[in-house]
């Protein structure tokens, strides 16, 4: 058994022993008699779960296929196993399972929703995804809100991994709309100020300036303070020379999110030596080291300050900057401005360049961004986790190793 499917595992375990003790001696809870589960179907039960724990499912289905009735404590127990099956990667047999369910004379109207809901997944994980979103399509149309809502969030999933970002957009929209608290509104605006980015680096390839700059409006107005849609607004200026404009949207940033800032530097740099303001790109530069400090800004600043006040000022900003914030990157960018003061045949020289190389082995091999949402790490910067498809999340790494 995978570790994932342990938790899983142990709920099932929990809800079956519960459902048989209670079934096999008919007791009372909260004034309310259990419904008795049958000695058939508990014997059922087990069967099956013996089933799917030899890695049968196959039989495991065929087992439940034949139980007759299924009351609200069993339901929820079926449910369990379904998922069971999924996670499992028993795609198929987890299909299987579902429609069997449905099949039951017994489930309630409730009940079948949430297994159609569960049917839905079974068929997105398969990677059927018309199946599933005709399942969602149809669900989205129920009038119990909590259905409604998740039949949305799964069509929303879909149409983000299908890269549909106008279907994604209305499908956000209405969950804006049926949100019923703060947290849940901010979380789709969020994640809609995404998909409205999306969009314009599509629109960006074949639709006017005046188009793409509207999508980057309506991105700005879901979430103003999204870091990402002020890097697409500068980007956009930037490719259209207007620096000035860029520069104003690429420090937006800093107050949105000081995670991205290593994102904007490169690019921020460009503007402000097309514009042929150097000092004024040191003071800036100065004002986020001194408020955020980071590796990036600093080495940025380091050269900055190289280039207009020479090697030894920047050695010694380097040097004042280490005693306080140990980073190898720094240490790097310190012993390559030390190196090149040095002269060729300096015997600590040799040292010196092992030492360099030692460093950049050790930067190299750490990945740079991880996804602050499930720990997934690489060397890119993904605004849409691969792992845990969470938007925003992943961000250079901080500490002595990174930034
Ligand atoms: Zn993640």
């Amino acid at each position: 058994m995978q570790l994932g499917d342990l938790g899983l595992f142990l709920l099932v375990m929990a809800a079956l022993a519960i459902g048989y003790v209670l079934g096999r001696y008919d007791l009372f809870s909260s004034g309310r008699t259990i419904r008795k589960i049958t000695g058939r179907a508990a014997s059922q039960y087990l069967r099956g779960l013996n089933f799917i724990l030899n890695d049968n499912p196959e039989a495991a289905v065929d087992t439940f296929a034949q139980v007759l009735e299924v009351n609200q404590e069993s339901f929820e127990t079926y449910l369990s196993l379904g998922i069971l099956l999924r996670s499992r990667g028993e795609i198929g047999h987890a299909i299987k399972f579902h429609q069997n369910l449905l099949e039951n004379h017994s489930l309630s109207e409730h009940q079948k929703y949430l297994v159609r809901l569960e049917l839905g997944l079974d068929f997105q994980k398969a990677g059927v995804f018309d199946q599933a979103e005709r399942i969602f399509e149809g669900l989205r149309q129920c009038e119990i809100p909590s259905i409604k809502t998740k039949s949305l969030e799964y069509l929303a999933d879909i149409f983000r991994d299908e890269r549909d970002w106008p279907k994604a957009i209305a499908t956000s929209d209405e969950l804006i709309k049926l949100a019923q608290d703060d947290a849940n509104r901010s979380k789709w605006l969020h994640r809609q100020a995404h998909f409205y980015c999306e969009l314009a680096l599509e629109a960006k390839n074949f639709e006017s300036t005046e188009r793409v700059e509207q999508i980057l409006n309506r991105a700005r107005a879901s979430d103003p303070q999204c870091p990402r849609v002020s890097l697409e607004w500068a980007k956009l200026k930037m490719e259209l020379g207007d620096y000035a404009e860029a520069i104003k949207q690429f420090q937006k940033v800093p107050n949105q999110d000081p995670d991205f800032i290593p994102e904007i530097l490169p690019e921020l740099l460009e503007c402000f030596r097309a514009l042929g303001n150097p000092y004024e790109l040191i003071d800036y530069l100065r004002f986020l080291q001194d408020r955020y400090p980071s590796s990036s800004l600093l080495i940025s600043l380091a050269e900055q300050v190289k280039r207009f006040s020479g090697e030894t000022a920047a050695v010694e900003l380097l040097d004042q900057k280490l005693k306080t914030r140990p980073s190898l990157r720094v240490i790097g960018k310190f012993l390559d401005f030390q190196f090149s003061r040095k002269e060729k045949n300096d015997e600590n020289q040799r040292a010196q360049q092992l030492v360099r190389e030692l460093l950049e082995l050790l930067v190299i091999h750490r990945s740079y961004y991880l996804c602050g949402s499930c720990g997934f790490s690489g060397n890119h910067l993904h605004w849409l986790c691969p792992s845990c498809k969470s938007w925003g999340t992943t961000k250079a790494v901080k500490g002595i190793e990174g930034e």
